[in-house]
């Protein structure tokens, strides 16, 4: 099978360099010329570009049914995402579950994103998850991936399921990633799986018929060179490494660089050359804020605030630009602040209080003490500090009038107990005394939202939904807006990514005899 392979991996990856771990850079982009040739003059099974959370166990699966499988990762390492991830997946009817006495089901499953993302993501592909989501974790386990003990839950940080049916280890996205790391280590050392670092995928190559017969990849030389191949997997993640391209798949802005940089929507563009379509833009979502660094976007990300009112009830008003509430601060559905978020100019907002409201509320900003949050009053661009409202809203841009009728109108909802605006209910004290704080936040996705359009045998498709031959997809490249839809639903990026990387290799490609 991939005989001619062994020999050739053991020069350019050892087992020792990968149990090192992601932080090491390994010395593939040395790898001199002739050798990268030689994998180029090679007829391959498949082709992955990509090795993050969906190219791993593609090539995995891959390898293990004695399948020729080339790997291009364009860094200088494997893993992609899965440095930075939260980790969280969701799966219905798992062992973890029966263990703890909870009854699911992938129809329930099913039902619950449906609720959550109303209706609004691509059901087929739900189904086709939903269905598998369970073998994935069990794949983990044996691999020695370990939630945490008192997992599953019903959610974090996301709209809740229904049911307990979402874990992550203690490491997050690196417990993944310390999981599939010794089964590649393992295939390579075998000679049953190569994988070039430092390479990245510039085109497909494409027969007459518009099949699909491989990929031009540029090394770390700037050389180009072609790997043939019976089947091609974009496994490149989303675009949040590149401003352009995220915002031509989001229809907003990267305000926040916090994706993995690598990732810079190439799938997309190699799957539209031959006649792929992109789906999904028109469920971007922005989270309900953050505190980023600077003005200039994409800006690093400097702090989160607690606006879960289950942790930290809100003591703050919200104002958008115009000096406007928009929202009942206290609304426990994080879906709904979301979305609150997203239908104010630039999605962004401003936390205002005052001098009480400083000393009596817990820290606004998670990790960071009083005393952190009042020196940063006199240092950080999003924290404004002022003797008057009208002053206030000249530092920040807002609009000083509507500031001004706005906070009168909140003391006066908070001194009656009812605000009978946006219904909230824990008004703790007015903004009444100066210094008037602000503090400005910004509504913003790290996650691309519209991706290549693909059936359910994860082919990509053109428009007439006709499937291109040879060429699969999984993981972030296909959007976040079709697992997903118009909400964040738990789990739904990362667990996709793995299942379908997975299933590609397990069921959907062909073998040459
Ligand atoms: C901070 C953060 C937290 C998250 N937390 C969660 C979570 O808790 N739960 C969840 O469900 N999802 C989460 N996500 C999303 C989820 O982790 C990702 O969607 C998922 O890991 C993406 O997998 P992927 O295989 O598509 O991409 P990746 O894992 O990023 O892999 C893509 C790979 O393709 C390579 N590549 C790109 N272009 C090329 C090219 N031209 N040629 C060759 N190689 C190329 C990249 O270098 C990279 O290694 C999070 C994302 C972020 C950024």
């Amino acid at each position: 099978m991939s005989g001619k392979n062994a020999s050739l991996s053991g020069e350019y990856f050892s087992k020792r360099q990968f149990l090192k771990g992601t932080a090491t850079t390994l010395a593939l982009g040395a790898l001199p010329f002739p050798v990268r040739r030689a994998l180029a003059g090679q007829d391959w099974d498949l082709v992955i570009v990509g090795g993050g959370s969906a190219g791993l166990p593609a090539a995995i699966f891959a390898a293990q049914r004695g399948a020729r499988v080339l790997v291009l990762e364009g860094s200088h390492r494997i893993g992609g995402t899965l440095d930075r991830s939260g980790g969280q997946m969701s799966a219905a009817g798992t062992s973890l579950q029966a263990e703890k006495g909870i009854e699911d089901s992938p129809d329930l499953h099913f039902e619950d994103v449906m609720r959550i993302s109303k209706g609004t993501v691509n059901a087929e592909l739900v189904r086709l998850f939903v269905d598998n989501a369970a073998d994935t974790i069990h794949w983990l386990l044996t691999l020695g991936w370990k939630p945490l003990p008192h997992h599953p839950v019903k959610g974090e940080g996301h709209e809740p399921y229904q049911i307990a049916r979402y874990q992550w280890g203690p490491e997050r996205g690196m417990s993944v990633y310390r999981a599939l790391q010794p089964k590649v280590a393992d295939l390579l050392q075998q000679g049953r799986l190569s994988i070039l670092l430092a390479t990245e995928a510039t085109d497909l190559i494409q027969h007459p018929d518009g099949s699909v017969a491989g990929v031009t990849a540029r090394g770390p030389d700037g050389g180009r060179a072609d790997y043939r191949a019976a089947n091609v997997m974009l496994a490149t993640g989303g675009a949040g490494g590149d401003a352009r391209m995220f915002q031509k798949l989001n229809g907003a802005p990267l305000y926040a660089r916090m994706a993995y940089p690598y990732n810079r929507g190439a799938g997309v563009t190699l799957g539209e050359s031959v006649g792929g379509y992109v789906r999904g833009i028109e469920n971007y979502l922005c989270n309900d804020g953050g505190v980023l660094q600077d003005m200039d976007y994409p800006s690093p990300y400097s702090a989160s605030p607690l606006t879960d009112p289950a942790h930290r009830p809100p003591w703050e008003i919200y104002v958008n630009v115009r000096g406007e509430r928009f929202a009942k601060e206290d609304d426990p559905s994080v879906d709904n602040r979301e979305h609150a978020v997203l239908r104010q100019p630039d999605h962004r907002y401003w936390a205002v209080f005052d001098d009480r409201i400083l000393d009596a509320a817990p820290p606004f900003l998670a990790g960071w003490s009083k005393e952190q949050t009042t020196q940063a009053f006199g240092q950080h661009h999003m924290f404004t500090k002022a003797g008057s409202l009208a002053e206030l809203a000249r530092w920040t841009g807002l609009d000083a009038d509507r500031l001004i009728a706005t906070v009168a109108a909140y003391n006066a909802a908070q001194a009656s107990g009812k605000d009978t605006a946006f219904g909230r209910s824990h008004m703790p004290l007015p903004v009444a005394k100066a210094p008037f704080y602000a503090i400005r936040l910004q509504g913003f996705s790290i996650l691309t939202y519209g991706g290549l359009a693909v059936d359910t045998s994860l082919r990509v498709i053109r428009t007439d939904g006709t499937a291109i031959p040879n060429l699969f997809a999984a993981g972030e490249v296909l959007g976040k807006g079709s697992l997903s839809g118009h909400a964040y639903v738990g789990g739904m990026s990362l667990t996709p990514a793995l299942t379908f990387g997975r299933l590609i290799s397990q069921r959907m490609i062909r073998l040459n005899a």
